[in-house]
């Protein structure tokens, strides 16, 4: 059985390598308490462990046996300064005589078993199965690939609008991560952005896409459109990295960009799972002029109390409850209820996913203030943006200069 203790890496990152170490010997401990006398238990390197039981009866014994397990090995870790870590394990399996006779085999083959235990990530553990090998590889290959695209640049940036909800005026766009691969073709965020998390690579591929957005924003909009705010995502990793703000500035600078033109979007989870870190982090951010987004809104565990401290500028709600207003009265209290909790508590309140003129209609009513969805506009390069924005403002100028007496266009 391989055991394998999901982002580690991370907490090193985040909390320290004492906090990590911390961890590991605690997991040790879980496991030698728990072992029988005739198994083995040993740490295999990073946060792998390996343990043979030769007692073990059948699937369904086994299956048992790693249930009570991994529930033990569940349980949150308190580590030094109060900091409680919630563990992650998942496990592999591979039977001896069943699926190989030597230790190489049988190693490689319950490898394999947790990579696809940590692909579901549903009960936590898996028994190895015939193709789960390629599958492996698959992985390897895609991070391999991710990890280059990084390194070389090719991960580019689209801008999706934000629209003010009453004059229908651009106020702004959020920066999305596109990934087009030479074999593999365009690779969805969804899909790349949750490899790189597990993997590690999403500190470097979240700096790559923020110093990207922030140089295009000063080169292209900022120029020809003003002073429109840019939204880019963080991750709950980079969002508990130390050196966040500093990094965050720097690029700023960088980029020329003033920092009150940025808007960072942190997902509920992030900032809940480390309520009190996570304040002071938005505060350091808030004071170097940098605006805050809570995306995502709705879907996570809010805890209401914590909310009102955040010193945030926005709320996002999630398209999930945008989908179907107005015909759904449910969604409609929901998205009501946010509109009036945003601005209740000092904040702006944009709806995500807008796809329809009669969801724009009914946020119209509820005063929401902001909007973006495929209804405007689709994420566009900087370039399409920029001549979206100059058509809409031409449009804006001319129809201010035909409204006036002369009639001629106005030249500006
Ligand atoms: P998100 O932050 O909630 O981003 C909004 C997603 O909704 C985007 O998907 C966008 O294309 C999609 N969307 C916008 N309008 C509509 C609409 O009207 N209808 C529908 N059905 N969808 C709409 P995308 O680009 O696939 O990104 C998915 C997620 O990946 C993002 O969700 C975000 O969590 C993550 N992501 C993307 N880029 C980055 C990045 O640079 N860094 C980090 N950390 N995460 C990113
Ligand atoms: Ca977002
Ligand atoms: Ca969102």
């Amino acid at each position: 059985v391989l055991i394998n203790i999901r982002r580690f890496r991370e907490i090193n990152h985040s909390y320290g390598h004492r906090a990590g170490d911390a961890m590991l010997k605690e997991i040790a401990r879980r496991l030698v308490a728990w072992k029988s006398e005739d198994a083995k238990v040993a740490r295999l390197g990073g946060a792998n462990f390996g343990l043979i039981l030769p007692d073990a009866a059948g699937v369904r014994g086994v299956s048992q046996q790693i249930e009570a397990l991994l529930r033990e090995l569940r349980q949150p870790l308190l580590v030094e300064n109060g900091i409680e870590l919630m563990v992650d394990a998942t496990a592999g399996i591979a039977l001896c005589p069943e699926h190989g006779r030597n230790v190489g085999d049988l190693l490689r083959f319950a490898d394999s078993a947790v990579a696809a235990a940590r692909s579901e990530g549903s009960h936590g553990y898996r028994f190895y199965e015939a193709g789960f090998t390629d599958a492996v590889h698959t992985r390897l290959s895609h991070e391999a690939r991710l990890r280059r695209a990084i390194d070389n640049g090719d991960i580019d940036v689209h801008f999706q609008p934000q629209v003010d909800v009453r004059s229908g005026v651009v106020i702004g766009a959020e920066a999305l991560a596109r990934w087009h691969d030479a074999e593999l073709g365009p690779v969805a965020p969804d899909r790349f952005i949750g490899l790189a998390e597990e993997s590690g690579l999403i500190l470097p591929l979240g700096e790559v896409v923020l110093a990207k957005a922030c140089r295009l924003w000063s080169e292209l909009i900022v120029p020809f459109c003003g002073p429109l705010s840019l939204a880019v995502n963080v991750s709950a990793a980079h969002f508990a990295h130390p050196a966040l703000t500093g990094l965050v500035t720097q690029i700023l600078s960088a980029a020329g960009l003033a920092a009150d033109r940025l808007e960072l979007e942190i997902t509920e989870t992030a900032v809940m799972s480390q309520q009190e870190t996570a304040l002071a982090t938005m505060h350091r951010l808030r004071e170097a002029g940098i605006q805050l987004a809570l995306d995502d809104f709705g879907t996570g565990h809010s805890s209401l109390a914590y909310l009102r401290h955040f010193p945030l500028d926005k709320l996002k709600i999630d398209r999930q409850f945008v989908r179907h207003v107005p015909e759904n009265p449910d969604d409609r209290a929901i998205v009501r209820a946010i509109v009036q909790l945003g601005h209740a508590l000092g904040f702006t309140v944009l709806a995500e996913g807008v796809e329809r003129t009669e969801q724009l209609a009914f946020l119209a009513a509820e005063q929401c203030d902001a909007y973006q969805g495929w209804l405007f506009a689709k994420a566009m390069t900087a370039q399409e943006l920029q001549q979206l924005l100059l058509e809409t403002r031409n449009a804006l100028v001319q129809h201010v200069a035909f409204g006036q007496s002369t009639g001629e266009p106005l030249r500006s």
